[in-house]
């Protein structure tokens, strides 16, 4: 059995022998970028060169890029615990061409890789390519021979990628690797392609465009290669697995939370959440971030509550989560040594999290249950959502989290009343100085940070209505 290790480096082989220059992982936090909330994708740190703004003595490149997709374009939080194959954290495999060479060989070089290096059969590969995309299409059907029946035009949804809102970006062709009929979920492009029985792999985007705030696109200088593809995905199909947690690296992680937790069922959905989620955190803590009350750090802070309560789920009454730092640390400090050389840091600062959130999380726990249990619908009042938020320190997402497990949802119209309340409060409070400010804060929030949070809160807020 090929190991996840294995994959990668054989990924990076491949394209170096084909003159692409070898480029380490960038970090989490993007430099310079403040449109950006965190690496998303193997592209961030060539932004530039594909803008035509930058010039390196290399025109094709190839990395495995470390990625969070927790907030910003491409959130995938809700995700994990539900799907098979996503991810807040994992790496990406990718190849790039600035201006070199452009979708012909980025086909190629795809397929080659998949059905030659890997020998995948081609029959459990899908295609899909942009809708009015013909250069693409009759490269994949006329000459690598795709099969048509396994071949779909899509819209702009999922074949027209871009980084952000803003940026570089282009029209996409995407490779799907069929699990089989035993797994529910159709074909790319069908009404049922939510399942996860056709998982994509790889997608290769023709970088051809930059988009202004206004959504203008203007043509890059040179049209340009940014391919990804999921390290942990690839290596589900390699290892014959459907899951992603179910990989050698999770496998280890899977282990561990089960140990640290006490939960005997392997399959249980918070053992995958708390292994995706010590990954996060572990590597955004390496990269700078540290949980607050704002921008990045509170996105770090959502994660881990988020993990955090996973334990409570699952009867753990003791702090856990740190103790997951040094399994992570035996399964990934070959590939990346600075996490060897901060475990302890970063032991620390998720042991201050936990504790600090211990203090809340039993008794904000409790109120929901009694609000639950005095519900007549099925939707939590935006007061006890606003409550837990503000006095309890639960995010938004973590609340509807555990609503979504006992098929309920959120009055958000009500917190965001609540919240507006409190944003006015806040702002007549800082109008009479600091001795009132003060007054307020202590006034009962133990984690009450003010203005700031709010207007983070409610950015998040936006996110989740999306
Ligand atoms: P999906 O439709 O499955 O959410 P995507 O279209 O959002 O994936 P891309 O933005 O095209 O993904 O990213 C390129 C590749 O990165 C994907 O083909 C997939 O292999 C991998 N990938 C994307 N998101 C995740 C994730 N959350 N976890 C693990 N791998 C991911
Ligand atoms: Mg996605
Ligand atoms: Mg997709
Ligand atoms: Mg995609």
């Amino acid at each position: 059995m090929i190991t996840s290790a294995e994959l990668r480096a054989s990924f990076l082989d491949y394209f170096a022998q084909r003159q692409h220059e070898r480029v380490v992982s960038s970090p989490l936090v993007p430099a310079n970028d403040p449109t950006l909330l965190f690496t998303n994708a193997g592209m961030v740190q060539f932004k530039e060169l594909f803008l035509g703004r930058e010039r390196r003595d290399y025109s094709r490149a190839v990395s495995s890029q470390r990625c969070v997709r927790a907030g910003g374009k491409h959130n995938d939080l809700e995700n994990v615990g539900y799907t098979a194959r996503h991810h807040t954290f994992f790496e990406m495999l990718g190849n790039f061409s600035f201006g070199d060479y452009f979708k012909r060989e980025a086909i190629q070089f795809a397929w080659e890789y998949l059905t030659q290096v890997l020998s995948l059969p081609p029959e459990r590969l899908w295609i899909t390519v942009y809708e009015d995309d013909d250069e693409a299409a009759d490269i994949w059907l006329k000459e690598i021979g795709v099969d048509a029946a396994r071949f779909s035009r899509c819209g702009a949804k999922d074949n027209f990628w871009s980084m952000g809102d803003t940026g570089p970006c282009g029209p996409c062709s995407e490779i799907f690797f069929d699990h089989g009929p035993e797994i529910p979920g159709g074909p790319p492009g069908s009404p049922d392609e939510d399942g996860d029985r056709y998982v994509e792999i790889w997608n290769l985007v023709f970088m051809q465009f930059d988009r202004d705030a206004e959504g203008k696109l203007t043509p890059l200088p040179r049209p340009s290669v940014d391919t990804g593809m999921g390290l942990e995905r690839l290596a589900a199909v390699m290892q014959g697995v459907h899951s992603n947690y179910d990989i050698d690296l999770f496998r280890h992680l899977i282990d561990a939370a089960a140990e640290v937790t006490g939960c005997a069922d392997r399959a249980d959905k918070s053992l995958r959440v708390i292994a995706d989620h010590i990954r996060s955190t572990v590597f955004l803590i390496i990269d700078g971030v540290m949980p607050s009350n704002e921008g990045r750090g509170y996105v770090l802070r959502r994660i881990m509550r988020r993990a955090i309560r996973h334990g409570y789920r699952l009867g753990c009454s003791e702090i856990f989560f740190h103790r997951l730092v040094a399994p992570l640390v035996a399964e990934m400090g070959e590939a990346y040594p600075e996490l060897v050389s901060s475990q302890s840091n970063v032991e620390r600062v998720v042991k201050l999290e936990e504790e600090r959130f211990a203090e809340t999380l039993e008794h904000g726990m409790g109120i929901l249950d009694e609000a639950i249990s005095a519900l007549s619908g099925d939707r939590i009042p935006g007061e006890t959502v606003f409550k837990l938020y503000d006095t309890y320190g639960f995010p938004v997402d973590l609340t509807a989290d555990i609503a979504r497990e006992r098929g309920l949802s959120l009055d958000m119209d009500g917190f965001e009343q609540a919240m507006a309340q409190q944003k006015e409060r806040a702002r007549a409070a800082s109008q009479f100085g600091a001795a009132q400010t003060r007054e307020i804060q202590v006034q009962g929030e133990t984690d009450f940070c003010g203005y700031e949070r709010l207007q983070e809160e409610a950015t998040v807020v936006a996110l989740y209505r999306e």
